[in-house]
């Protein structure tokens, strides 16, 4: 028995399973959500199922030939932004469009095909696409994977049997997590720290981020107070990656606003209190700019890092 999905996944599964059964199953998926809810793991799950000799119902057997390969099977494909690229090639969708009119290596099999992150590609490369995805070839399944299916465009949205990946039950979540995480305080933390957001939780703890989100809010409030200089904050910052502080700020900012339109702090982390009384219109034009700015590194946007905090922090002072 190989991989099989997370918990909070089985109804996705289920909901295949029962097309794969009758033979219905969707030529064009696309799977959305959140990012950090393990839908990449369930795409590998069911390419491996869609390719295996004898599947269970729950994933691929992982004892027959095709099983053998794992992702390396010929009839599975993945295509994504190649290493250091935020964009996905429209050369690499032709390619893509070129398997699909090949028959499978497995006689009588299916090529398999997954496009991450669906949203990476632009007009052009999504364009190339389209025609694949409106006439595809019977023996196909593509399956689209995207944090933002809004930046999709509406016509690749339509062609794709669309599937809801939300963020999951609190219960089963803390379930999973508690396994890597023994320490149940730190586990809800984890999972608090990254809005329910179970691999994203977990990857959180592998890299100590919870005392890094700490030093980087308590380095803001020293700022705040007078006890550091915009330069020195901005250091200290930028001695995490982008990334990191993106989604930082993002999600403190979110929880503040939540924070300030219910008039009370509870979930807020320690430092941020002293802004709970800010002006909601204040606090959503320093979210709206984090968010922004994610977006734009998300896309590929070579921003100026120390330039980029410093306008956030003074526009925020
Ligand atoms: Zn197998």
């Amino acid at each position: 028995m190989s991989e099989t999905v997370l918990p909070w996944h089985i109804a996705q599964w289920q909901q295949l399973e029962t097309l794969r059964e009758s033979d219905r199953l969707p030529h064009a998926l696309l799977l959305s959500g959140p990012e950090g809810i393990g839908k990449r793991r369930f795409a590998r799950v069911l390419m491996r199922a869609l390719v295996c000799e004898s599947p269970t119902g729950e994933g691929a057997c992982g004892n027959c030939r095709a099983c053998h390969f794992e992702m390396e099977h010929p009839d599975l494909h993945t295509v994504t932004a190649p290493e250091g690229k935020k964009q996905i090639a429209v050369d690499q969708v032709r390619e893509l469009v070129e398997i699909c009119n090949k028959t499978a290596h497995s006689s009588g099999g299916r090529k398999v095909i997954q496009i991450y992150p669906a949203d990476a590609m632009n007009n052009s490369t999504a364009n190339a696409l389209l025609k694949t995805l409106e006439e595809p070839s019977g023996d196909t399944v593509i399956i689209l994977i995207s944090d933002a299916p809004a930046r999709l465009l509406a016509t690749i949205r339509s062609r794709c049997r669309q599937m809801a990946f939300p963020v999951p039950e609190r219960s089963l979540a803390l379930d999973w997590l508690r396994v890597m995480i023994p320490d149940e305080g730190q586990c809800m933390a984890c999972l608090d720290e990254m809005a329910g957001r179970p691999l994203a939780a977990k990857a959180l703890f592998e890299e100590d981020g919870l005392a890094l989100r700490r030093q980087c809010d308590e380095a803001l409030s020293a700022w705040a107070g007078g006890q550091k200089t915009l330069g020195d904050t901005v250091e200290l910052l930028l001695e995490r990656d982008l990334e990191f502080l993106l989604e930082w700020l993002t999600q403190r900012f979110h929880a503040l606003f939540r924070a300030a339109m219910a008039g009370q702090g509870a979930q807020l982390a320690a430092p941020w209190l002293q802004w709970v009384s800010r002006p909601a219109t204040d606090i959503s034009r320093q979210l709206d700019a984090s968010l922004e700015m994610r977006a734009q590194v998300q896309r590929g946007v070579a921003l100026n890092k120390r330039l980029a905090l410093e306008s956030f922090l003074i526009a925020w002072a």
